[in-house]
């Protein structure tokens, strides 16, 4: 089986992790990580990791769960994205912000939502797929503001939300992807029984921790491994066949 890691933060990790991955993944069947950005900075990290190892792929964004950028971030880094777009196969990580709000922070939601469409309206120019964060009550923003652009090739990293955004991300032809969290989240259970295959991909959202079976070890893509195995059980489709799917599924998407 093959499989690439479609969202990882790859410049998050210290040198020595990096290393440890990046001498690892052959065995343990990766083929590519697409690395996604928080901002600025974050873009080129990632950029300069995809020079040292081609298994990298970058993706440009800013991811929402922080700060607004002021203006002038924002206008560096839409220019400079368009400066580098043929060195990143997306726009991401991008989207709106949810948990932000739950931690009690006010956050100017119209001004995040402005900033979304720009970022929209990017990758539509640059006709790149686009990354997004976005759980929960934001997701049918989001999904307005993609159906108003015509744009098809989205994913929803770590998707969370309710059986109607569920459904109408299926009926754009979304795709999501789930975290090794799918071996042991009821809620991410039911999205993978509900979502067809073809949408389906592979993440581990490193260096975020996860909990179960991978309670106190770092995470490694090698973890999709297990993911797999849980989605084939609940789709009740051979490993093999279903990993075919899925990595071609990512093949296709980030044009890899
Ligand atoms: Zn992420």
């Amino acid at each position: 089986m093959r499989f690439i890691d479609s969202h990882i933060h790859f410049d998050k990790y210290d040198s020595n992790q990096q290393r440890l991955i990046l001498g690892e993944m052959e065995y343990s069947g990766v083929d590519a990580l697409i690395s996604v950005s928080m901002e600025l900075e974050s873009c080129l990290q990632n950029k300069a990791l995809s020079k040292v190892d081609s298994r990298i792929k970058p993706a440009f964004g800013f991811h929402p769960e922080q700060d607004l950028p002021t203006e002038f971030e924002i206008e560096q880094l839409l220019t400079w994205i368009e400066q580098y777009e043929d060195e990143m196969v997306a726009v991401g990580e991008v989207g709106l912000p949810y948990y932000r709000r739950l931690e009690g922070n006010t956050v100017e939601m119209h001004k995040y939502i402005e900033l979304l469409e720009q970022f929209i309206l990017l990758s539509k120019k640059l006709d790149k797929p686009i990354i997004l964060h976005a759980v929960y009550e934001v997701a049918p923003i989001a999904c307005s503001l993609l159906e108003k652009h015509s744009i098809a090739k989205a994913h929803f990293h770590w998707f969370k939300g309710d059986s109607k955004t569920i459904d109408r991300m299926i009926n754009n032809g979304f795709h999501v992807s789930v975290t090794p969290d799918v071996c042991y989240e009821q809620e991410i259970q039911n999205l993978v029984r509900r979502y067809p295959i073809e949408l389906l991909m592979l993440e581990t959202d490193g260096p975020w921790l996860f909990e179960g079976p991978f309670e106190g070890r770092m995470t490694h893509p090698n973890m999709l491994t297990q993911s797999i195995a849980k989605i084939a059980e609940i789709k009740n489709v051979p490993l093999q066949k279903l990993s075919d799917i899925i990595y071609r599924n990512t093949v296709n998407f980030y044009g890899l």
